[in-house]
């Protein structure tokens, strides 16, 4: 039985996913019990990843990297997930945000900034989530002042959860720099800001029950000060080109929901088809046959879903609802799928060195990240 088949796959994507299934087989899958177990950042499969041309390739041609669009990114996300969703994540967030800096910045940025991480350089991340604020976009509260006098915008605050807040080179940070309370979208911007700046801290966050071989850090801005050509876009349009951004990240965050749901389906069917009670299999039991037809069942719609979803992002038609969409679906069948593969492993589910436990945890993420999945029913609604 494949899963992931191509069939769905627009032609000009399966490529690219054939690359990311061969790279997932080799470095990805062996490695996830050790570095789940581990929780370091796998620094040797990340190099991997950018010596294959699979990582942050979503970056141009003109910059180094091969453009690959969103439904490219999905096709990727799916395989990877599939076989770790720690280590994918960190694959996939070397680039996280480089996009808006691509789309907005200047070519000076571009070719500073963006052209070595295409080229595998250097690693990159987004900064926005902060210790006492999450969902709230608009709620932010690291200020970015402009200093006239020296030319440079001064940082202070916090972020917490920033994926390559150590690890990376630079990030794109989500700043306030107004106080409008009749403007709530447009107190924010965004910034490059290298992670070698003076008054810039971070650490590792404490360690996580799932997506172990990721690293998120608590990153702290202390009178930090960068250039102030580092300014991404217009001053005070940072909520505008978040927003937008997310419309597009989301439905590859769909795509993590597929692969780990992919995952524990694969776990679950080979679990049932060898364990026996009473005399025979489980799978020969009614119950689980149906729990399995149901897991299947979603999965699939989960699937035509998201990449219908994909290429409208693509296409920039209604992107906002459809990825909303697709990212609530697939992530919540995710979840509904490991719960399901972990019942049918009995006792055996909560042994920790199992595919299905992992999974289990590690469902528990993309629900959450970029946007909770009721802020996405929130969009749903308001888009429909
Ligand atoms: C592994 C991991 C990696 C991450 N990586 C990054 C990163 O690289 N960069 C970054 O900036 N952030 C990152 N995040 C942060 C992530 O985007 C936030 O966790 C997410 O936006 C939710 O924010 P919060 O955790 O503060 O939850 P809160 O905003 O405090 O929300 C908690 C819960 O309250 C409910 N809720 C909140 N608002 C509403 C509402 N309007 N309506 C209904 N219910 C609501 C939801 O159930 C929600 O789950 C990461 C998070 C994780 C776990």
């Amino acid at each position: 039985m494949e899963l992931l088949a191509d069939d769905i796959v627009p032609e000009y994507a399966r490529e690219v996913k054939h690359e990311a299934r061969e790279f997932a087989e080799e470095y990805i899958a062996p490695n996830a019990e050790e570095r789940f177990r581990e929780a370091e950042y796998p620094h040797d499969i990340l190099e991997a990843g950018q010596d294959a041309g699979l990582v942050a390739q979503d970056i141009g041609e003109e910059l180094g990297g091969r453009g690959l669009d969103v439904v490219q990114m999905l096709a990727v996300a799916e395989e990877w997930f599939r076989a770790d969703a720690g280590i994918a994540l960190s694959l996939q967030l070397a680039s996280f945000g480089a996009e808006i800096v691509e789309k907005y910045g200047t070519d000076e940025q571009k070719e500073e900034f963006l052209r070595p991480v295409a080229e595998g350089d250097q690693i990159t991340g987004l900064a926005v989530s902060e210790p006492d604020t999450g969902s709230d976009l608009s709620g932010m509260q690291t200020t970015a002042e402009r200093d006239d006098e020296t030319d440079e915008w001064v940082l202070n605050g916090e972020k917490y959860w920033i994926g390559n807040g150590v690890e990376g080179d630079w990030l794109t940070v989500y700043a306030r720099t107004g106080d409008d309370e009749d403007n709530r979208y447009g107190n924010h911007s965004l910034f490059v800001v290298p992670t070698d700046a003076e008054g810039y801290e971070a650490e590792h966050i404490p360690e996580k029950m799932g997506m172990r071989a990721s690293k998120q850090a608590h990153i702290v801005f202390d009178d930090c000060r960068i250039p102030a050509e580092n300014l991404v876009g217009s001053e005070g349009a940072g909520f505008m080109l978040l927003a937008e951004f997310f419309n597009h990240g989301r439905v590859v965050v769909a795509g993590h929901g597929l692969g780990l749901a992919a995952a524990a389906f694969e776990e679950a069917w080979e679990f049932v088809h060898g364990r026996e009670e009473f005399g025979r299999t489980i799978a020969d039991f009614q119950a689980v046959q149906h729990g399995l037809a149901d897991m299947r069942t979603e999965f699939e719609s989960s699937r035509a879903l998201t990449y219908r979803a994909a290429e409208k992002v693509r296409d920039g038609d209604n992107p906002g609802l459809w990825a909303a969409m697709a990212k609530t679906k697939a992530t919540e069948t995710a979840t509904d799928c490991a719960e399901q593969g972990m019942q049918f492993h009995g006792g055996r589910s909560i042994l920790t060195d199992r595919r299905i436990a992992r999974v289990y945890r590690d469902v528990r993420i993309p629900v959450v990240y970029e946007g909770a999945n009721e802020i996405q029913r929130n969009l749903v609604y308001r888009q429909s």
